[in-house]
């Protein structure tokens, strides 16, 4: 059940869940959920919103810069795109083929250090993208989710890399492992970040101390990949 408030004019969604405490999440988009207990009395509600107003406000603002900072790319000669933290530049081509390792013709291909795309696909670049970076990510997650699951405890039953809007990973009841495909945009430990952190919710649904224990037990370093999301997530998209 999903309510909304407004406090000294900041508009709240109220998420009321199977929860003893108050939580505040703000979402890539800049939305603010607050996390409630079922019967959390709105008074309460309203008062434990107007004590964190300061603080609110302050990662908003700090949110509206990072996305600002977003880049808008066009699917022209010489814009960078991202793969594995790094940007490589597209190269259109006309009159040619792409031709990928095994002999084929391919629309867009990573190819010496740039994305090639063919010319006459250019109107359907973004849709050429999102297959690549699919295939990608499809091709991380077959390598890494073995090298983790001993070390977790958990079975990855299947995987499937899609669209998840804002975040970028879910995991379903019997196993299984939703990826976003902008996921194989960000550096390779901030990918494996998010798939430990994945992982560990197949033990753990909350963000439990247990939690955090069992994600720092694999990767150590797990806060500085953290923040990095929070930071260029925005930046990870076409
Ligand atoms: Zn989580």
């Amino acid at each position: 059940m999903t309510d909304k408030i407004i406090v000294h004019g900041i508009e709240y969604l109220i998420k009321r869940t199977k929860r003893s405490s108050l939580g505040i999440t703000i979402e890539r988009d800049g939305m603010v959920t607050i996390n409630t207990p079922l019967r959390a009395d709105p008074k309460a509600i309203e008062s434990f919103v107007s004590s964190k107003t300061i603080w609110i406000r302050q990662k908003l603002a700090y949110k509206s810069q990072t996305n600002r900072e977003r880049v808008r790319r066009d699917f022209v000669s010489g814009q960078g795109f991202l793969y594995l933290g790094r940007s490589y530049r597209l190269r259109l081509i006309n009159n040619g083929r792409v031709v990928n390792q095994k002999g084929v013709s391919t629309s867009l291909l990573l190819h010496n250090g740039y994305f090639e795309l063919l010319e006459q696909e250019k109107e359907r670049a973004r849709k050429h993208f999102i297959k690549w970076y699919k295939k990608q990510t499809e091709e991380q997650l077959r390598i890494r989710i073995p090298r983790y699951a001993n070390r977790i405890g958990v079975e990855v039953k299947d995987f499937r890399v899609l669209d998840l809007g804002n975040r970028w990973a879910s995991c379903g009841k019997k196993g299984t492992l939703n990826f976003s495909w902008r996921t194989v945009m960000s550096p390779i430990q901030v990918f494996d970040y998010i798939l430990v952190h994945e992982m560990a919710h197949m033990l753990e649904r909350g963000h439990t101390k247990n939690f955090w224990r069992t994600v720092s037990r694999v990767i150590y370093d797990y806060e500085e990949h953290k923040i990095w999301l929070q930071e260029h997530g925005a930046e990870l998209d076409i």
